[in-house]
């Protein structure tokens, strides 16, 4: 396109920009003139920026993986304080957390039986090690984690487990909830069962041969054993070889091990509001990684596009609350860093205005939903018409569930927010060697930082404070 066709089309825009905000101000209670005029540049600007890209980039390529407790985790803490000071918020500071530090170190798995072949596994988090040969076992193979748990007593004796459960594809993502327990729970049923092993599915959408890891749980009292997954492929063929009837036998080889606690930090950073600076709007991501990829859908992007929006929504100056960004520590591991967040900071949480997590991936944000008093509701309503440009669509459900991290903040009604990406695509490389920078579209990165650039702004200066339920 040459230069003189886009700055005419430059100028369409501007029109119907300006169009749109005269005919908001008309009507706004929540909102002066001047205010509608920023907020509308600033999502074009958002839409110009290549800000979170940056970001994402150099935190992907410069620190790469991020497991809580790596060196890769503590070279990501200074990014991040550094990146912040640079980006000239106002106050930045971090905030200890403790979890269940665990380490991997090798792992490998075979069909040895009848067909011998090579499969591509994972361990899952915090599953213990095999023998330095590995296990071999006979496979008992599965449905799901409930034809497991309803099995008779020692129907697994003496075998490795085999779950089978494929998880379904859908925009919001709700595959992963039925699917996710056989991660979490697998070995321990196993065990129960008389397992000396567990590899199940991979909890996936794709088609490639990338095994997905995550994170696992024991139970005490019941005994250790190997938690692995498998990719789908190798779980099709492991399917095949066991309908024909004959014993399949494999082995597994897992090197990893548990380091007592370790201790990581949340990466906080606000600007600060002129005329409320106790009263903030809280975004954010996680800024640990599994360690098989860098973690650039997750969390590198929400990283990024939370850090950037904020600096754009402050493009006139200091809004009238303060915008906080927060960085959770150890999300992967187990919500470690919000959960010391919210225990840290219990006695200010009631002055959060707004909170929303990005957490799932990179895709274009196609919902916008609230959880408030319904008192707020007209003004979430204008916050919702100002992305209807951007393709959001407000689903007016009241109900949103925001990402992860704000799970433990649950209790305390904070007003929630969710801006829902497009999770059609996302389980194809969540916790994959496969999460890499080039999944991430900077178009739809730039569409995501205009969405929460307006929410963090129109939050932060709005006539009255949002409340929660
Ligand atoms: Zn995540």
């Amino acid at each position: 396109m040459n230069k003189r066709f886009t700055s005419v089309i430059s100028i369409l825009l501007f029109t119907v920009l300006s169009v749109n905000v005269s005919q908001a101000q008309a009507k706004s209670d929540n909102f002066s003139a001047k205010q509608l005029t920023q907020v509308a540049s600033i999502k074009q600007q958002a839409l110009e920026s290549d800000l979170a890209w940056d970001l994402v980039e150099s935190l992907t390529t410069e620190v790469g993986p991020r497991m809580p407790g790596t060196p890769g985790d503590k070279a990501a803490v200074s990014w991040a304080v550094a990146q912040f000071e640079a980006m000239g918020f106002d106050k930045v500071w971090t905030e200890p957390a403790t979890f269940p530090k665990w380490i991997r170190y090798s792992e490998s798995a075979a069909i040895i039986s009848p067909a011998p072949q090579a499969m591509h596994i994972t361990a899952l988090g915090n599953s213990i090690s095999t023998p330095k040969e590995g296990i071999q076992a006979q496979i008992i193979e599965f449905n799901d984690l409930a034809e497991l748990e309803s099995s008779p007593e020692n129907s697994a004796k003496g075998k490795i487990v085999f779950i089978n459960y494929r998880m379904d594809r859908h925009r919001d993502g709700n595959g992963y909830g039925p699917a996710v327990q056989a991660r979490s729970r697998g070995a321990v049923v196993a065990a129960q069962k008389g397992a000396v092993g567990y590899v199940m599915r991979s909890v996936s959408t794709a088609y490639h041969r990338f095994a997905h890891t995550g994170g696992s749980h024991y139970k005490e009292g019941v005994t250790k054993i190997v938690s692995t997954a498998i990719s789908n492929a190798d779980a099709d063929q492991l399917h095949r070889l066991v309908a024909l009837g004959k014993p399949v036998t494999i082995n597994i080889n897992v090197q990893a091990k548990s380091m007592g606690e370790g201790t990581s930090y949340n990466v906080i950073a606000e600007f600060t509001g002129s005329e409320f600076p106790e009263q903030h709007v809280l975004i954010g991501g996680h800024l640990d990684s599994w360690d098989l990829g860098t973690g650039a859908l997750d969390d590198g992007a929400g990283v990024a596009l939370t850090m950037a929006a904020a600096k754009i929504a402050t493009a006139y100056g200091k809004p009238k609350r303060s915008i906080r960004v927060v960085l959770f520590a150890a999300e992967e591991f187990g919500l470690w860093g919000a959960k010391a967040y919210v225990k840290a900071n219990e006695n200010s949480l009631s002055n959060i205005v707004a909170a929303a997590e990005s957490d799932f991936g990179a895709d274009k944000i196609w919902a916008f939903d609230s959880n408030v008093h319904a008192s707020s509701l007209p003004l979430v309503a204008e916050i919702s018409a100002m992305m209807e440009s951007l393709n959001v669509k407000y689903l007016e459900k009241n109900a949103a569930r925001s990402g992860p991290d704000l799970i433990p903040f649950r209790p305390f009604n904070i007003p929630a927010f969710a801006l829902s990406q497009d999770g059609t695509d996302y389980f194809d490389y969540h916790h994959t060697a496969d999460d890499t920078l080039d999944k991430i579209d900077p178009a739809k990165l730039r569409q995501n930082v205009a969405a929460y650039a307006v929410f963090a702004f129109m939050a932060a200066n709005a006539n009255t404070r949002i409340l929660g339920k």
